[in-house]
């Protein structure tokens, strides 16, 4: 396919270099250009705007947050100059307010928009192995599905609401930030007691709560390493909140949200948002009055 790819961070990057290594043709732009050389290395033609990404038959995008979205696509005003029928699948994770108003604007340019965020970090990216959670039109998923195929393991389809498919995502990362909350309370009651979190981490994570969420961030919050951040504290933050706030919307209480995400403003506060997600544990270590799980 002829595709364009904005937004080269972590995922993006990887994501972006698996369609071109199976051979799709991939135009790239990204606001810091030196991400860009990585991939013209390997084929890509890198431009210099936006809208020269927005052409082709498909436009794929892996922007950080709301902000990033409303910079690049709002207020730059990039569908003015799409062709009609183009085909926009937006795999970051945003708001279900951004979603609903990007639905809007590309029916009004004529432009397809379909939502694809996906589950899985940037080493599971980089081996092609995402889960992606596409919404929109059958058609047009049916159109980028070769691109598809090679970025991710598997691609569920949620519906022909695009904005499903963020609510799928947001339920997900709400569960995950949860998941990596209360690891973190539990290696800091197992260091209270003078026990070592990586035995019982170990026990645990091969028991109870197998999968590749307990393994991971467990093994990173037993070993206290926060670095380098696969998935960014302050992302984390953000999707937090985007999960409370889709669920305000439809008066949902989630009071689990509002305690996980004191924690991660409290992380910010310290420095480390730009930690990975794990860093949760060093917040329940100060707690407990230690700065690691030593015992
Ligand atoms: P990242 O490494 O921080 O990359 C963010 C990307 O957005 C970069 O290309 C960055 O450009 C761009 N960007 C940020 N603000 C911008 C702005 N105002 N204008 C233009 N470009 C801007 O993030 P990531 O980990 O790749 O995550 C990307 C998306 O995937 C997020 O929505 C995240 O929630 C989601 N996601 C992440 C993971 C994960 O584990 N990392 C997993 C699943 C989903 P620069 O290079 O110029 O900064």
């Amino acid at each position: 396919m002829d595709i364009g790819f904005i937004g080269l961070g972590g995922m993006g990057r990887a994501m972006a270099l698996n369609a071109l290594k199976a051979g799709h043709s991939v135009r790239v732009w990204n606001r810091s250009r030196d991400a860009t050389k990585p991939l013209a290395e390997q084929g890509a033609t890198a431009v210099n705007t936006p809208a020269e990404a927005f052409a082709g038959e498909a436009v794929f995008s892996m922007l950080a947050d709301d902000a990033a979205l409303r910079a690049v696509l709002i207020d730059g005003g990039v569908l003015k100059h799409a062709q009609r029928g183009l085909i926009h699948v937006n795999m970051a994770t945003v708001s279900i307010a951004l979603c609903d108003e990007l639905v809007a604007l590309h029916e009004q340019h004529g432009v397809v928009y379909v939502a694809a965020p996906v589950l899985g970090r940037p080493d599971v990216a980089a081996a092609g192995k995402l889960n992606i959670v596409a919404a929109g039109s059958d058609e047009a998923i049916d159109r980028v599905q070769p691109v598809f195929d090679v970025i991710g393991q598997k691609t569920w389809r949620v519906g022909s609401k695009p904005q499903h498919a963020n609510v799928f995502k947001l339920a997900a990362n709400f569960m995950l930030a949860s998941a990596i909350e209360t690891t973190s309370e539990a290696a800091s009651l197992m260091s209270g007691h003078g026990i070592d979190p990586h035995a019982f981490l170990d026990v645990i994570t091969n028991t109870l709560f197998p999968g590749p969420v307990y393994q991971g961030y467990g093994r990173m919050i037993a070993d206290s390493r926060y670095e380098p951040a696969l998935f960014k504290a302050k992302l984390g933050l953000k999707d937090v909140r985007l999960a409370m706030a889709a669920a305000e919307a439809v008066n949902v209480a989630l009071p689990m949200a509002n305690v996980v995400r004191d924690n991660l403003i409290e992380v910010l506060a310290q420095g480390d948002g730009e930690k990975d997600f794990a860093v949760l544990g060093k917040i329940a270590a100060r707690r407990a009055g230690r700065g690691d799980w030593s015992v």
